[in-house]
């Protein structure tokens, strides 16, 4: 078989599929599977939720962006058979042949088996997430009647936010910006009530001491409730049982939302693979399966021995991984010495509500509306291929990305 001929089939068409299809151009027959038409930049869905961003900007469809560089299909993947190489998708009888296969199927909310935590809290993963949230936000405060009492406003708009690492700090800021503004806007009293519950005894555990001030101090801007040491019991259809240094309490809430954690996504589950006791797949420097020389796996899912613990997990770590990805795909399939490398940070930026960010670079933080424009360029430059990245950074320069307000529903 020529070079050219050689079917690469890649599952996940996130920060480490996409980015290797992408990088993978020419290399052979390239199949991308995902289970949406479009990539997400996840980093950035706070502001899709804020409405700074449109879906467009940070949801391009896949098919554009591959162009004709790979076959792109829309399907979710229920089976690898990695003894006679093919994958099978859900609704398709017909299963799909590779001679090289990367995994990038990424994480899904672990709800850790908290009771109706599954069922009645939000994840906060995809657009349609956001979208579903925005307008839970947007319900609650048309309930508030013009002459509430402050009270009576605070307790239509509790909303709590389970997990205290930057995913909570930055979509709880984000949710006390924009339900004040509509508070304001709506000329009611009182306030609208943010509150994060974190396991651990501080937020952000991972993050570093430099930038960790700024968020407490965005945190105290946005008067939002911090509960740390808390656990959470149970979640109800309106509401969650809390505990805290063992006494217990029940809250009633407008929504909860669970950025708490992930676990891998359940294909990699199936796999009779080695994996680490998070269940991640061990691989080696090359990204290579043990065992399996022709399966790469990145992102989410796999175990990358040779990087800076605080990376695992992160949009950083996929990317940069598909770069060494696609690069030893190449040399595979050309025989040739595959390459491995040391992954490091890049720097930290947190979005701080609707019109603040911080960031880390090169051991200098900087913060306020000038490191929200930092952020927003930093993450231009990150967007897949120069033709969207060149539409999104004109929108967003000549268009400005201002929050849109929680409007009224049928407004
Ligand atoms: C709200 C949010 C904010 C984040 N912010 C940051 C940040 O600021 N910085 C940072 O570094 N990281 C951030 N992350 C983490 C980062 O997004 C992930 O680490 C990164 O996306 C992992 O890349 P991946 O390619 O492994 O998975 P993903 O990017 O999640 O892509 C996996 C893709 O595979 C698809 N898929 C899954 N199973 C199947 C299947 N069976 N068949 C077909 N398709 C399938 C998924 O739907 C998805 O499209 C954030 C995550 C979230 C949720």
């Amino acid at each position: 078989m020529s070079h050219s001929n050689t079917r690469i089939v890649i599952i996940g068409g996130g920060f480490g599929g996409l980015f290797t299809a992408l990088d993978l151009a020419g290399a052979g027959e390239i199949t991308l599977i995902n289970d949406e038409d479009h990539f997400l930049f996840k980093p950035m869905l706070y502001e899709y939720l804020s409405g700074e961003v449109e879906a467009w900007h940070i949801a391009p469809d896949c098919k554009e962006l591959l162009a004709n560089q790979a076959r792109f299909i829309r399907g979710v993947v229920t089976e690898i058979d990695l003894d006679a190489r093919t994958v099978t998708l859900a609704g398709r009888a017909v299963s799909i042949p590779y001679d090289v296969l990367v995994m990038a199927p990424g994480a899904v909310t672990n709800y850790a088996g908290v009771e109706g935590a599954e069922q009645y809290a939000m994840p906060f993963r995809a657009l349609n997430d956001a979208s579903r949230l925005r307008r839970r936000m947007t319900e609650a405060l048309d309930q508030v009647q013009p002459d509430a009492a402050p009270q009576d406003t605070r307790s239509a708009l509790t909303f709590a936010v389970v997990g205290g690492g930057a995913s909570g700090v930055e979509l709880s800021t984000k949710m006390g910006d924009l339900l004040r503004d509509a508070v304001k806007r709506r000329a009611l009293q009182g306030e609208p009530r943010v509150l994060i519950v974190e396991m651990a005894d501080r937020l952000v555990p991972g993050m570093g001491e430099e930038i960790r001030k700024y968020v407490q101090g965005a945190l105290s801007a946005c008067r939002i409730e911090v509960h740390t040491e808390t656990r959470i019991v149970r979640v109800t259809e309106h509401g969650i049982a809390l505990e805290h240094n063992k006494t217990h309490a029940e809250l009633q809430t407008a929504a909860v939302v669970w950025v708490a954690g992930v676990r891998v996504s359940p294909l990699t589950e199936k796999l009779n693979l080695e994996k680490d006791r998070r269940g991640l797949i061990l691989v080696e420097r090359t990204l290579q399966v043990r065992g399996y020389p022709h399966v790469f796996v990145l992102g989410d899912v796999a175990f990358y021995p040779d990087v800076v613990p605080t990376l695992a997990g992160t949009a950083q770590l996929a990317m940069q991984e598909s770069g060494l990805c696609a690069r030893n795909v190449r040399a595979f399939i050309e025989g040739n010495q595959l390459k491995t490398k040391h992954f490091v940070e890049l720097g930290e930026a947190v979005s701080l509500g609707t019109e603040q960010a911080a960031v880390l670079s090169a051991g200098k933080v900087i913060s306020g509306p000038l490191a929200r424009q930092a952020r927003f360029a930093m993450y231009t430059a990150r967007l897949p291929t120069w033709h969207h990245r060149l539409k999104v950074g004109a929108s967003w320069f000549f268009e400005g990305t201002q929050p849109r307000p929680l409007q009224p529903l049928g407004f």
